[in-house]
């Protein structure tokens, strides 16, 4: 646990000092559950998941006497149930292959790092794996891209900076059908400074796809970094609204006090969350665990 979730110390930290000023009287009763409630608050699982873990910790304890430990498993309790719902896995079932999965997110958020990751851990399931720099706004990303399609050795389809990011998705669909590759990786760009125009660059890249193949894009990954707290929760509302989103990864919950955000999320999107990421290497990025992430939160 240590070695895989060491990064979300602060998060637990924060959360642990919140809730021990919870703590003052040893019965459970009101004073104690509305402490609770805020110190889940400012612990970024925001008001919705808050009230609820609050409802039933009144449910289930209200008037017993309870401990700082018992409340703290009471409390991670209380988050595994809001996370296990959303613990699904990114699964490769699409027939005919590829599986197109588009990721969106704002620059910055770790959609690069992120693609290289998932396309690292389909090799490890021995699925054949192609990346599309659907980004073409940045020159960087592509240059960027390209250095980890390098190092993990996988098949890039680019085009210039500046390109047709759909005909990118075009060619790269093209390319993974011809090779009978079984996933299909899209970058994309991230301009959120200008919806309008990423709109219709996301909008144009779905018609291309649903042209090759109605069921394309099969997954709509967002990635949000956590370090934006409650702002990768407007995120959601955004992108939802300009792409569609089946799925989320949230990224950089090593060295945030912030992870709550992914409880909140959970609660009140009920997206799928397929995956974590933990650090800034190929293998960062962990399957969402919602015990074991529960446990390392409270
Ligand atoms: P993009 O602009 O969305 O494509 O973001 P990048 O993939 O370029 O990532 C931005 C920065 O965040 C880079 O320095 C990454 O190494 C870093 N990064 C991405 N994911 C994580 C993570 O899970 N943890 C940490 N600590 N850094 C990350």
């Amino acid at each position: 646990t240590e070695r895989l979730f060491g990064g979300f110390r602060k998060t637990q930290q924060r959360l642990a000092e919140n809730l021990t000023e919870a703590v003052g009287t040893a019965r459970l009763d009101d004073a104690t559950l509305d402490q609770v409630e805020d110190a889940l608050i400012m612990s970024d699982l925001g008001p919705s998941a808050a009230a609820r873990i609050r409802e039933k910790l009144r449910e289930k304890r209200f008037g017993l006497e309870i401990s700082q430990e018992q409340l703290k498993e009471a409390v991670a309790e209380e988050i595994a149930a809001i996370l296990r719902p959303v613990a699904i896995p990114l699964e490769i079932t699409a027939f005919p292959r590829p599986q197109v999965v588009l990721v969106i997110g704002v620059n910055g958020s770790g959609k690069t790092t992120t693609i290289a990751k998932l396309a690292h851990l389909f090799q490890e399931d021995d699925y054949s794996v192609m990346l599309a720099a659907g980004d073409t706004f940045r020159a960087a990303a592509i240059g960027q891209l390209a250095t980890w399609a390098e190092r993990i050795g996988v098949p890039l389809v680019r085009g210039p900076e500046g390109g047709d990011p759909a005909s990118i998705v075009f060619d790269a669909v093209k390319a993974a059908t011809d090779r009978g590759t079984d996933v299909l990786i899209v970058d994309t760009a991230g301009r959120l400074q200008n919806k309008r125009e990423l709109m219709d660059e996301l909008s144009k890249i779905r018609k291309v796809l649903g042209r090759l193949n109605p069921e394309a894009p099969h997954d709509v990954l967002l990635v949000l970094d956590a370090t934006n707290g409650q702002n990768a929760l407007n995120q959601i509302d955004v992108f939802r609204e300009m792409a569609g989103v089946t799925g989320l990864v949230m990224t950089k919950l090593d060295g945030t006090a912030r992870g709550g955000v992914l409880v909140a999320a959970a609660e009140q999107y009920g997206l799928p969350i397929h995956a974590i990421g933990v650090g800034e290497k190929i293998d960062d990025l962990r399957p969402f665990d919602p015990d074991l992430v529960a446990r390392v939160i409270a």
